[in-house]
C-alpha cells in the first residue's frame, strides 16, 4: 500500500496532435506557440507543465519521457497510474495504445509491454515473475469486463489489506509482449461487439488496463508487487455544444461528475492535503486508491486538439491539466 504520507509524485504532460485534414479544408487556425520544453501559450495565456509535446513528436519520444521509467519503478515495487485526458478525438486513445502491431505508431501500453519483458530477461535469473493483465471499462459507473463480456457490473471490494480491486474481473496471465497484445487485441473487439457506434461509445467510457507484477526470489522467497493502471479517459467534452437531452444527457453528467471527482483527488493529492482525500466519489477513483498519490507514480496526459475550432475546450482541457500542479 502506498505510504500516504510520502511525497506525492504527480507528473502533467500535455500533448498536442496535428490538425486533421478535416480542420485544415476547414481553414481552422493551428492555434498553440510551443515555448520551450514546458510551455504552451493560447491566446497570450500560457499554460506551464512538467513536459509539453508540441505536434511532431515521434510515440517513441512520448514513450521516452512519459513512461519508461515507470516500467522500471513498477519492477522495483511501486503502484502508477498513466491517464490520458482530454476532449473525443483529442488523442487520447493514440497516446495511450495508438497502433497496436505497428512499431512506429504504437502508443504506450504496448511499449511498456516491450518494456516489461526486456527488463525481466536482463534481470537476475534467481526472480520469478507472475505477471497478469486485466481489461476493463467504466461505463455509467458501471465496470464491464473486457475479457469476459457476462461480466457487466463488478463490484469494488477491499482485500484484507484494505487494497481495493475490481472483485471477479478476468486477470490472464501473460508470459512475452506478444501475449500482452493478444489481450488487448481480445478485449477491443469485445467493446466493438457489446456497442453499436465504438466512437461514440469510446468517448463516454473509462477503458482500464492493468497490469499487475509479482516477483519473487526463489531462495529467499522475498517477494515484490507492483501494479500499473493505464486509463484511457471518456472525452471531457462539456455536453451543451451538443445540446444533448435525455439518455445522452445522464451519460454526460456521469462522465462530467467522474471526470471532476478525479480532478478533485488529483488536485488534493498535488496539493498535499493529507487529510481528505476524495476516492470514494467514484468508481474509478475507488480503484486507484492505492495507485494515485502517495508514493505511487502517476502520469497524467492532458491531450488537445490544436484547433481554432476546438478553442474554448482546449482552454478547459489545459485548465484541468493546471489543477493538478
Ligand atoms: P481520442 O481517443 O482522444 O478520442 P484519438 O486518439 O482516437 O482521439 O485521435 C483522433 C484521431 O487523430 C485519430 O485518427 C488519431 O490517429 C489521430 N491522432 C491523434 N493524435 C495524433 C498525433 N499525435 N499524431 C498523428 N495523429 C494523431
Ligand atoms: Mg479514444
Amino acid at each position: 500500500m502506498a505510504d500516504p504520507t510520502a511525497e506525492c509524485n504527480i507528473r502533467v504532460l500535455c500533448r498536442f496532435r496535428p490538425l486533421n485534414q478535416a480542420e485544415i479544408l476547414r481553414g481552422d487556425k493551428f492555434l498553440p506557440k510551443f515555448q520551450g520544453d514546458d510551455t504552451v501559450s493560447i491566446g497570450g495565456k500560457s499554460y506551464v507543465f512538467d513536459h509539453v509535446f508540441p505536434t511532431n513528436t515521434t510515440q517513441e519520444q512520448v514513450y521516452n519521457t512519459a513512461a519508461k521509467q515507470i516500467v522500471t519503478d513498477v519492477l522495483g515495487g511501486y503502484n502508477g497510474t498513466i491517464f490520458a485526458y482530454g476532449q473525443t478525438s483529442s488523442g487520447k486513445t493514440h497516446t495511450m495504445e495508438g497502433k497496436l502491431h505497428d512499431p512506429q505508431q504504437m502508443g504506450i501500453i504496448p511499449r511498456i509491454a516491450e518494456d516489461i519483458f526486456n527488463h525481466i530477461f536482463a534481470m537476475d535469473e534467481n526472480l520469478e515473475f507472475h505477471i497478469k493483465v486485466s481489461y476493463f471499462e467504466i461505463y455509467m459507473e458501471k465496470i464491464r469486463d473486457l475479457l469476459d463480456v457476462t461480466k457487466t457490473n463488478l463490484a469494488v471490494h477491499e482485500d484484507k489489506n484494505r487494497v481495493p480491486y475490481v472483485k471477479g474481473c478476468t486477470e490472464r496471465f501473460v508470459s512475452s509482449p506478444e501475449e500482452v497484445m493478444d489481450v488487448i487485441d481480445e478485449g477491443k473487439s469485445n467493446r466493438h461487439v457489446a456497442v453499436t457506434n465504438m466512437n461514440e461509445h469510446s468517448s463516454r467510457s473509462h477503458s482500464i488496463f492493468l497490469i499487475n507484477i509479482k516477483q519473487e526470489h526463489v531462495e529467499t522467497e522475498q517477494k515484490l508487487c507492483g501494479k500499473l493502471y493505464l486509463v484511457d479517459l471518456a472525452g471531457s467534452e462539456k455536453v451543451s455544444k451538443t445540446g444533448a437531452e435525455g439518455a445522452v444527457l445522464d451519460e454526460a453528467k456521469t462522465i462530467n461528475k467522474s471526470l471532476s471527482s478525479l480532478g478533485n483527488v488529483i488536485s488534493a493529492l498535488a496539493e498535499g492535503t493529507k487529510t481528505h482525500v476524495p476516492y470514494r466519489d467514484s468508481k474509478m477513483t475507488r480503484i486507484l486508491q492505492d495507485s494515485l498519490g502517495g508514493n505511487c507514480r502517476t502520469t497524467m496526459f492532458i491531450c488537445c486538439s490544436p484547433s481554432s475550432f476546438n478553442d474554448a475546450e482546449t482552454k478547459s482541457t489545459l485548465m484541468f491539466g493546471q489543477r493538478a500542479k
